[in-house]
């Protein structure tokens, strides 16, 4: 298993080592090396103190970033590589982080302090794996489950919850039964963790394999910080386009979403807005008017509560927004659309139709399957052809508008939309002398 530890890591664990101070890989990459995935980075763990640390490892860059907390961060081979003294955490009462850290040279009780077994082994040059929890037990197993009492350590720390959730997501494990009831007495736990920390654990959640099981079996968890999912999971749909109830329905649409991040947030919350908008007419079959647009409000304020960035927020608005909205199979009105929405969000857009329609339940939307199709090959061979589609790709400009005598203010962008409609549908060649006589006259 030594020969997989590559050049990097080694390096600087045999650094520490010629110093007399121990060191090991931990984390990600320990569960990584054990079944063969390649997570994001590299963990190492010595019980050698900081500033030992930074004077072992010299003449090698070294970034001071977390140095209070006992990690340093060194560049080995080019790459930023963790390396964390050993520590045992003091008691937590703001359930967030310990009061102190106190370093100590025992492997085993800092091992003791990390969240879940499969993350809490350690392993040396020398190739020997240190696993006091039963990690490699419950590796085989597939199973995440605290270390110590669960119950503790959520209180500990509520944003091991969500990543007990995304561990089970990401590496296809089963929560362990003690460790999936303690989640569930300590949902209040997450009331305390930063927004941005929540934001980031659902990300990688989201993207996950098992993404759709998890959030089939804890919801109560994505509603405690965001409350307007609540109804969502329990809406009845009683409507001859569909099987399930909202959450079901959503669940299964994002089953058959690819793995990427704005399809999937735009997939899970659009339906959010249909709870408010339901209404059952006289034969008891339940309508959903109007509920993108609540949707589409909805996910603006659930993603601004996380403090998603703007990008990531616009785009999964737009689709929800967009998610029912009819796209006919003409050239004009796929052309219209790529114009609207931009190349990227247009087939965003597609997908995210693709799996609401997936979702309706078997033998309910795939027959829209086939338009969708048509649709993506339309909007492929406007787009091969080269033709203009936005305002950014117009032959003239705003100034050309204002130069040819239109008065500033609203009007210049009702000039240039009404230009760009011209050259979408054909009417017009983009062609800054064409653009600019068409200006003229319509002056004139
Ligand atoms: P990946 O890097 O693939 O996301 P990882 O297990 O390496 O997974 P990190 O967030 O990099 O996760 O953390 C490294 C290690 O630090 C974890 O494996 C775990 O042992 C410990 N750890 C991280 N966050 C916590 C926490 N909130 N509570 C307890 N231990 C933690
Ligand atoms: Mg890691």
């Amino acid at each position: 298993m030594t020969a997989r530890i590559p050049p990097g890591p080694r390096l600087l664990m045999e650094r520490l080592e010629g110093a007399g101070h121990e060191a090991h890989l931990v984390g990600g990459r320990v569960r990584g090396l054990l079944r063969g995935a390649e997570p994001q980075d590299w963990d190492i763990c010595t019980a050698a103190a900081p500033r030992e640390t930074e004077a072992c490892l010299a003449p090698l860059p070294i970034l001071e970033t977390g140095l209070r907390h006992g990690t340093v961060t060194a560049l080995a081979e080019g790459r930023p590589y963790e390396i964390t003294t050993y520590r045992a955490d003091g008691p937590y009462s703001d359930g967030r982080r310990p009061d102190s850290v106190r370093f100590v040279t025992d492997l085993t009780q800092d091992l003791a302090r990390r969240d879940f077994t499969v993350n809490a082994m350690a392993l040396g040059l020398d190739g020997v794996l240190h696993d006091p929890f039963g990690g490699q037990v419950d590796l085989a197993a597939g199973v995440i489950r605290c270390v110590g009492d669960p119950d503790r350590r959520f209180q500990e720390d509520g944003l091991r919850l969500l990543r007990a959730l995304r561990f089970s997501a990401c590496l296809d494990f089963a929560i362990h039964p003690d460790t999936a009831a303690a989640i569930r007495r300590n949902l209040p736990m997450l009331d305390k963790v930063a927004a941005e920390r929540v934001q980031a654990e659902l990300r990688k959640l989201l993207l996950g394999s098992r993404a759709t099981e998890v959030l089939r079996e804890f919801p109560e968890v994505l509603c405690r910080f965001w409350p307007q999912l609540g109804p969502l999971v329990a809406l009845e749909q009683h409507n001859p386009h569909h099987r399930y109830g909202g959450w079901e329905h959503t669940l299964h649409a994002l089953a058959a979403a690819p793995a990427e991040e704005v399809v999937r947030l735009a997939v899970l919350l659009h339906d959010v807005g249909k709870p408010p908008c339901k209404t059952t007419d006289e034969a008891g079959i339940d309508h959903f008017y109007g509920h993108a647009a609540v949707s589409a409000q909805l996910a603006d304020q659930m993603l601004r509560a996380l403090k998603f960035d703007t990008r990531t927020r616009e785009r999964v608005v737009t689709l929800v927004e967009r998610h029912d909205a009819p796209i006919h199979p003409t050239e004009k009105s796929v052309r219209r659309w790529l114009g609207r929405l931009g190349e990227e969000a247009f087939f965003q857009l597609l997908e995210v139709k693709r799996c609401d329609n997936l979702g309706k339940g078997p033998g309910l939307g795939e027959d829209r399957l086939a338009a969708l199709e048509t649709l993506g090959a339309m909007a492929r061979a406007a787009i091969a052809q080269g033709e203009c589609f936005s305002l950014r790709d117009l032959a003239v400009n705003g100034r050309d508008v204002l130069a040819a005598g239109v008065p500033a203010g609203p009007q210049v962008g009702r000039v240039l939309a009404g230009l760009l409609d011209r050259v979408i549908v054909g009417a017009l060649p983009n062609d800054r002398a064409a653009l600019l006589a068409a200006l003229e006259e319509e002056r004139g």
